[in-house]
């Protein structure tokens, strides 16, 4: 495993951190709870494995992906792992406050190392988070000792993410930065030049630079690699996270790990071949997210844009079209039920319209055959 300088903190971070969001579960939506009898050991082979980088948040899977992460640093030296977590500002600032108290709890920690406003806003850091104390909150309970660093998780744009660097009140940032979804590229830059540390989430894209059809990579490299491998080249990133739900994903991703350096000629020539197959992706970037979800209407909206995305660009043929006609649509969670009511509009952060792009699906899936000819 390699380990980065973690902006100006002092402290030795390594490239790959565990993200613990995506743990085998038990259970569905309000129930949805970690497994932890398999999710524990995943945690544990990855910090077996060097990674000393552990990040969750108070709503992962409902609350228990803290859990978890307590229960896999029991009894390991914790001064030699680093734990993140985030607290959102959907509450008033007392009953805010009061969370870091349960965290502490469920992380089994004293101490909690880079804690996060999770996806901050900067309207909402002049408006809210300063005037109505809850920053105060954070600087009295690193002077109590409770957590180490103040940080953030963003998914403003790339302007805003530099105000909130400018204020020069946070020791990190976590920002999502992959092939896909380059926009962050200054505000990386400059947190780097400020002596920020920089976490990135979604190197791979959630998954979905995965299935890329057109690439073969050479050196014996899979796709996810390769874009892992993007991701470190960059010198102002220091972690990328990945949330991991298996040991043999974590085995995989800390053996990527351990070649972190300056791209091979052979892999940037590998990686401009992927970016050029990206250009019409940038185009509708879903992260699989589900924040917009659910919608009033029943529309599945992330299912919709994953098959638009693999019919268009993935080239993955008349199989994706009939998991639209024969699988969305009958459930009627298809675009064609979308009735532009624009109420999932605001939450997505990856800004897109996604009423306008739901009209896209629908014209794409209605060119394509209804049915399976061979059947
Ligand atoms: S605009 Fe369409 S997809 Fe969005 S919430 Fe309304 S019905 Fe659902
Ligand atoms: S449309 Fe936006 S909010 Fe919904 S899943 Fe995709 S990225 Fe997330």
């Amino acid at each position: 495993m390699k380990y980065k300088d973690f902006g100006n903190t002092g402290i030795k971070l390594s490239a790959l951190g565990f993200g613990a969001m995506r743990l085998p579960v038990i259970g569905e939506g309000e129930q949805e709870k970690v497994d932890l009898e398999n999710a524990v050991p995943v945690i544990q082979r990855g910090l077996d494995l060097g990674i000393n980088y552990i990040d969750s948040a108070w709503a992962y899977h409902n609350g228990t992906s803290e859990t978890a992460v307590g229960e896999a640093i029991a009894g390991r030296d914790r001064s030699s792992i680093y734990i993140s977590t985030k607290n959102p500002l959907d509450t008033e600032v007392k009953e805010w406050r009061k969370r870091l108290d349960t965290q502490l709890e469920r992380l089994n920690t004293d101490y909690i190392d880079f804690y996060h406003f999770h996806g901050l806003m900067w309207r909402e850091f002049k408006k809210k988070v300063l005037p109505e104390g809850y920053f105060k909150e954070l600087q009295r309970a690193r002077d109590e000792g409770l957590i180490r660093h103040i940080s953030f998780s963003c998914h403003d744009n790339p302007r805003n993410m530099i105000k909130l660097i400018d204020t020069g009140e946070f020791s990190s940032m976590l920002v999502q930065y992959n092939l896909l979804h380059r926009l962050n590229d200054l505000a990386i830059a400059h947190a780097g030049e400020k002596g920020m540390g920089v976490v990135v989430m979604g190197p791979v894209g959630g998954g979905r630079i995965a299935f890329l059809s057109r690439l073969q990579p050479r050196e014996g490299r899979t796709v996810p690699e390769l874009a892992l491998r993007f991701v470190w080249s960059n010198p102002n990133i220091n972690v990328a996270l990945s949330g991991m739900g298996n040991v043999a994903m974590v085995e995989e991703n800390a053996a990527t790990a351990d070649i972190v350096g300056p791209l091979t000629s052979v892999e940037e020539e590998d990686i401009q071949v992927m970016l050029d197959q990206l250009d019409g992706l940038e185009d509708l970037y879903c992260t699989g997210c589900g924040y917009c979800m659910p919608c009033p209407n029943g529309v599945d909206i992330p299912t919709n844009f994953l098959l638009l995305n693999y019919a268009r660009y993935y080239e993955f043929g008349e199989g994706i079209a009939q998991s639209y006609n024969l699988g969305l649509k009958p459930a009627k969670a298809s675009a064609d039920f979308c009735i532009e009511c624009e109420e999932c509009l605001e939450k997505c952060p990856q800004n897109i319209p996604i009423p306008e792009r739901m009209r896209d699906v629908v014209e794409q899936f209605s060119q394509e055959p209804q049915e399976d000819t061979d059947s």
